[in-house]
């Protein structure tokens, strides 16, 4: 490799920014010439490039989003777009790639690995953790604790006054944040789009949980829950006279769960897969993601990353039965 080219796409993730600074880093380490590629695959098509160096990532392990910025591209859905894309990359000497994001961004770069044969690894980085091939995703464990905060703090004032209260959290098609936020948070009911939820169901837990306990209630629920999130939930409630005598508020963290500094447990994350993505493509793998399972780095095809669904784990959402 004589010249690497790094980008951040799709949705941004705490930690993307560390798992920049790894790749420069062992980039540069090992002699090899690192562009900066603005703004995904946007700025891939629009040549918007610019050279690394090692203090081009001093003072940003600590930073939420990306010094690279990030954006969607629907030019790079094309065939057109990619090869543009391409040629940007070759007339600018860049001829690997560490891509930093989800799903989609992966899709990509496998398109520009097959149609162009430009090696790609790929670094997961979203805060849903629904990627395949690794047990959590850059940004993860940042969203989640984010999460908790906020749910701690509701709880206070959930409890002053005996209310019912909605927090919906991200995860439109994966219920990973819902799910052990609201564990971790306490949560008397959590509800994912992994599972059928009946609105019959929730009325008469929440039912039971007030009138026979008296005390307030913290239902968690997914953005990509069936019932329509916190203010679908809100809104059959309301049309219920069994709930008119129950104080209920809606509240929708956002994005919120996207900025802020990222733990610890992310940024060692982040700066582990990082610099196994350089080294990955030194020992000459593509189309890959590198992803941390068991604590051991695994290499896992990009088309399975994509391709399959990483499952919630259905033990965790029994144990919500027993705790609340
Ligand atoms: P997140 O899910 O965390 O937001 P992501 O990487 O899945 O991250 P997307 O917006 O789905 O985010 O994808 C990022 C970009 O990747 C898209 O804007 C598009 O340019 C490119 N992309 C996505 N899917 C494809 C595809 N099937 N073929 C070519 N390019 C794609």
């Amino acid at each position: 490799i004589e010249c690497l080219g790094v980008y951040t796409s799709g949705g941004d993730a705490p930690g993307m920014n560390a798992c920049l600074r790894a790749v420069v880093r062992t980039a540069i380490a090992n002699d090899i010439a690192v562009m900066g590629i603005r703004r995904g695959y946007e700025g891939m098509i629009e040549a918007d490039f610019v050279e690394m160096e090692r203090r081009s990532v001093s003072n940003i392990l600590q930073s939420g989003g990306t010094i690279l910025k990030s954006a969607r591209s629907e030019a790079f859905r094309t065939e057109e777009g990619r090869r543009a894309a391409a040629n940007s990359l070759r007339e600018n000497g860049i001829d690997a790639l560490v891509a930093i994001g989800g799903d989609g961004t992966f899709r990509g770069a496998s398109k520009l690995y097959d149609e162009h044969g430009l090696g790609v690894v790929g670094c997961p980085g979203t805060i849903d953790n629904d990627l395949y091939g690794t047990d959590q995703t850059i940004g993860y464990d940042t969203a989640l604790n984010t999460a908790i905060d906020n749910i701690d703090r509701i709880r206070d004032t959930a409890d002053a006054h005996n209310r019912l209260f909605l927090v919906e959290v991200m995860g439109r098609d994966a219920g990973f944040i819902a799910l052990n936020s609201g564990i971790g948070g306490g949560a008397e009911l959590i509800l994912i789009p992994e599972t059928i939820t009946e609105m019959d169901m929730v009325k008469e837990r929440i039912l039971s949980l007030m009138t026979a306990q008296r005390r307030s209630t913290i239902v968690v629920v997914a953005e990509g829950d069936e019932l329509g999130g916190a203010q679908g939930i809100e809104r059959a409630l309301r049309d219920d006279a069994a709930f008119s005598d129950i104080e209920l508020r809606s509240t929708i963290l956002g994005h919120t769960q996207r900025g802020g500094a990222p733990t610890a447990s992310d940024r060692v994350l982040a700066s582990r897969l990082g610099v196994a993505a350089v080294e990955s493509l030194m020992d000459g793998h593509s189309d890959v993601m590198v992803g941390m399972t068991n604590n051991e780095i695994k290499l896992t095809p990009l088309r399975n990353v994509y391709g399959r669904r990483k499952s919630i784990d259905y033990d965790l959402l029994k144990l919500t039965q027993i705790l609340s």
